[in-house]
């Protein structure tokens, strides 16, 4: 090799580093993308994860008050504790749930923390939850909150207070009491309680929407209302959360309905004056009280009506 050969070979080399420079980074490059795919595949596993028990918690928690509202009311079980229930049935829903998730890679749990009335609206329970998410290379804790509607729902009170006294029923529409209502009222040796026999009542929650109150002095709204069956905001009356444990008032912002007598012919209305009060947290209170009868719609000679005591006579607008 001359001279010239070796100052080749010397400038070859030179020109050969930068390649090298250029292949190293670019092998840095790839492998780096794979780790930002591998990361990206992740966090894409995480998100639909998440996603995917976010969307299910609220349907999961309205599911398990109803499986344990429907064993009140169709297999005469009771419960004394009702959020602690519905916590742990919902738990292990929620576990069963994320236990999908657990093989991938990944981990994932969800704690449910506490379950109470919405303060602001006892149409609504809150359900707060604790969700985890933790892969290789990405961890993820998140708080939850969850508003779930009651609405849709049967009340499970009338059966816990009445099924001693008797035997009631329902068609998922409305509970018909039979005798049993009349005579759990004579029980507390409350005055006519017999025009409480083969009473009814609405078996599930829907809010009226007749507001405000005092627009329940026509008629024409009280019938609608009390056809319809629906349910009223009350501060006395017990929460959805405490109907479960069959309490009938609760320091709750709460609901009411009323008890619906049998309707009557006209010539037997015009001898009844008053009775136990329709209002469902006064008949089932430790102490009801008697209201004036209220005839608010009057259908082929037959009479319908409830009782209404005069704080609830102000509150419906009827004087
Ligand atoms: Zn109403
Ligand atoms: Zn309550």
């Amino acid at each position: 090799m001359d001279q010239k050969g070796y100052v080749m070979a010397g400038t070859s080399f030179l020109l050969l580093i930068p390649v090298i420079l250029i292949s190293v980074s670019l092998i840095n490059f790839f492998q780096g993308e794979n780790e930002m795919i591998d990361q990206s595949i992740h966090s894409e596993k995480v998100s639909f994860a998440a996603g995917d028990i976010k969307r299910n918690i609220p349907i999961l928690a309205r599911e398990t008050m109803l499986n344990i509202s429907l064993s009140l009311i169709d297999d005469n079980k009771t419960i004394t504790n009702s959020t602690e229930s519905i916590k742990t049935q919902l738990q292990l829903q929620i576990n069963d749930l994320t236990a999908t998730y657990n093989n991938q890679n990944m981990n994932v749990s969800c704690n449910v923390d506490s379950i109470e009335t919405s303060p602001h609206d006892p149409f609504l329970i809150e359900f707060d939850f604790t969700l985890n998410l933790k892969t290789e290379n990405l961890k993820h804790e998140e708080k939850l909150s969850r508003l779930v509607s009651i609405e849709g729902m049967p009340d499970p009170l009338p059966f816990l207070k009445c099924r001693p006294y008797g035997s009631i029923n329902h068609d998922n529409v409305r509970i018909s009491y039979g005798t049993s209502l009349s005579s759990y009222l004579e029980s507390k040796n409350i005055d006519n309680s017999s025009y409480y026999e083969n009473a009814s009542s609405p078996f599930i929650i829907k809010k009226c929407p007749y507001e405000p109150y005092q627009s329940h002095g026509s008629n024409e709204t009280m019938k609608n209302c009390q056809s319809n069956g629906f349910y009223h905001y009350s501060n006395d009356g017990s929460c959805y959360l405490c109907r479960l444990e069959s309490k009938e008032t609760c320091e709750h912002f709460g609901l009411e309905v009323f008890l619906q007598p049998v309707p009557v012919s006209n010539s037997n209305y015009s001898i009844i004056i008053n009775g136990p009060c329709s209002s469902d947290h006064v008949i089932f209170g430790i102490e009801s009280y008697m209201g004036h009868s209220l005839a608010y719609d009057i259908k082929n000679e037959t009479v319908y009506f409830l009782f209404l005591d005069e704080g609830h006579g102000v509150k419906y607008g009827i004087n």
